[in-house]
């Protein structure tokens, strides 16, 4: 980690400047310092990140287990080789980020510990004026910049999403959500209740299972997982034959996208034999008499939500060895000692550990202005979800649900490079996406269609997101295999772009 020592203005006055400023360094900021200094060398820019490190997701989240559920060769970035298993560690990520950060010497443009809080357009100078707070000293600080790469993720870090449930103050033992882990949290022969049924969970009940007195999964609806092997064949055949890690990086990459494709059409286009595939991988560890159908078999299509991936199908087994129970039903209060269930049931816990999600934070949690007026950014429409009518010069990074986020990193890193060199060359010193004559009848919708895809934390918060139209320049499709044709394709000089 790097701090590159200067400091902005503690006055507005004296704010610093620069071409680009991006705010967020986890994978996708980091992404988008590589993509400037190899395609727009030159530029002046600066990464803001509030935290005291690089990493984001793979920095905060601590809980025992954490794992990417996507694999490393498409979650990692196009142009640095991943060399390990598929699925890999937070520890692996972040170790893979810093490299990334120390080969290019990236750590000269990234502060740490700058929080931004307020970030104010004005047409008449053509610039972003942004207000943060340093962390280590608690001052002021102020930049201006012509361009704004919004790369702050999509939940806030500093606190996870816990329903509330009647008599919660009552419980005797301690309740932790895993985003905010206590490093010192004793669970050694403890009863272990784990409240959720994602990834997290997944990934958390047995990696605590063995230490734990008993862990019990308690989901109030089944989800999709994709059990299977950390390793991919493929890759460690052409080590075998000694390829070159950056052809053995290609090529996985395109298999495992191929793979992919095929399994999102199928769900598409069958999702009664997809389901049928993946409930039965799951009977393959659990055997013939434990109750699939209950735990395991979701209501909705398959891909609707993210599917986890489990490596060596490690939850299966902790539940086949008895070391975890999966309880399927939902919670009607808390008690002293556990949980009592709608049916009767109850849950005995030293320890809940709710895994029930995050909370939604669009844009950074950062007050927006445009020309002196707070911009709500409900009332814009998404350019392809990354660019919002009225708002000029910026561009955020909202990645993939069904493919690695990553892949939109390096997407987007080449269109707003593009989008910075066009400008350059016409002198232009704004651009704002317009809806052109043939799009001003065009319906308007909530930001994803819950029809495609419906997590908790986008359905709680969708009416704080911008809207999407009925075409795909209007929406973020969330389809990477049609987006890696047409986003390197578009046409700068189209109507949608007004550049002044
Ligand atoms: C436990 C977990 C596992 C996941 N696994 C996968 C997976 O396997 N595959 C996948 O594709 N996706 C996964 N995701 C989704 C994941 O969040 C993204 O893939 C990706 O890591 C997001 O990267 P990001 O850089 O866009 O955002 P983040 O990782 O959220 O980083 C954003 C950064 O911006 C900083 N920031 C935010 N606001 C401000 C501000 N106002 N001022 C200054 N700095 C600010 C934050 O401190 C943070 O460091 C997972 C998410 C979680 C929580």
């Amino acid at each position: 980690m790097t701090n590159s020592g200067k400091r902005a203005g503690s006055t507005p006055e004296q704010a610093e400047h620069f071409d680009v400023l991006i705010v967020g360094a986890g994978i996708s900021g980091v992404g988008a310092a590589y993509h400037l200094t190899q395609q727009c060398p030159g530029r002046r820019f600066v990464v803001l990140e509030g935290l005291e490190s690089f990493g984001g997701t793979w920095l905060m989240h601590r809980y025992p287990g954490i794992r990417s559920d996507s694999d490393l060769y498409t979650f990692g970035y196009r142009f640095k080789p991943w060399t390990g298993p598929p699925i890999a560690t937070a520890e692996e990520i972040l170790t893979y980020m810093g490299e990334v950060i120390d080969d290019n010497d990236l750590g000269q443009h990234i502060r740490y510990g700058h929080k931004i809080t307020r970030a104010e357009w004005s047409s008449e100078e053509n610039l972003w004026t942004l207000d943060g707070i340093r962390s280590d000293t608690g001052e002021a600080v102020h930049f201006t910049a012509n361009f704004l790469w919004m790369c702050q993720g999509y939940y806030r870090h500093s606190q996870g999403y816990t329903p509330e449930w009647e008599g919660m103050e009552r419980f005797e033992g301690e309740i932790v959500h895993p985003q905010t882990w206590p490093e010192d949290l004793d669970y050694q022969g403890k009863n272990v209740v784990v409240i959720g049924s994602g990834a997290t969970a997944a990934t958390l009940v047995p990696a605590i299972a063995a230490e734990c007195g008993h862990v019990t999964l308690l989901q109030r609806s089944p989800t999709y997982f994709i059990p299977g092997r950390n390793v991919n064949e493929l890759a460690d055949q052409l080590r075998v034959l000694d390829i070159d890690e950056t052809w053995i990086h290609e090529i996985t990459r395109r298999k495992i996208l191929h793979d992919q494709a095929a399994i999102t059409q199928l769900a598409f286009e069958q999702p009664e034999l997809l389901k049928e595939e993946l409930l039965g991988a799951v009977r393959d560890y659990l055997g013939p008499d434990y109750d699939i159908e209950k735990h395991f078999t979701p209501k909705y299509r398959p891909w609707r939500q993210r599917i986890a991936f489990v490596p060596d199908g490690d939850i299966f087994k902790g539940i086949a060895s008895g070391a975890a129970t999966v309880v399927t039903d939902e919670i009607d209060e808390f008690t002293e000692k556990g949980i009592l269930l709608k049916s009767g049931e109850v849950l005995g816990a030293d320890i809940i550990v709710t895994a029930t999600g995050f909370n939604l934070s669009v844009l950074g949690d950062i007050d927006f202005v445009i020309d002196k007026e707070p911009l709500d950014f409900a009332k814009t429409v998404t350019y392809r979800g990354m660019m919002f009518t009225g708002v000029p010069n910026m561009l955020w990074i909202f990645g993939y649900f069904r493919a690695s986020w990553t892949l939109r990193v390096d997407l987007l890193g080449d269109f707003v490079c593009r989008l910075l060199n066009r400008m350059e060359a016409s002198g232009s010193q704004s651009v704002k996406v317009v809806l052109r004559p043939e799009d001003e009848d065009m319906e308007l919708g909530s930001w994803i269609d819950p029809e495609n895809f419906n997590p908790g934390y986008l359905m709680r918060n969708m009416h704080l997101l911008p809207q999407r139209g009925d075409k795909p320049e209007w929406q973020h499709t969330q389809d990477y295999w049609t987006e890696r044709h047409q986003i390197p394709a578009i046409d700068l000089e189209g109507a949608e772009f007004d550049y002044e």
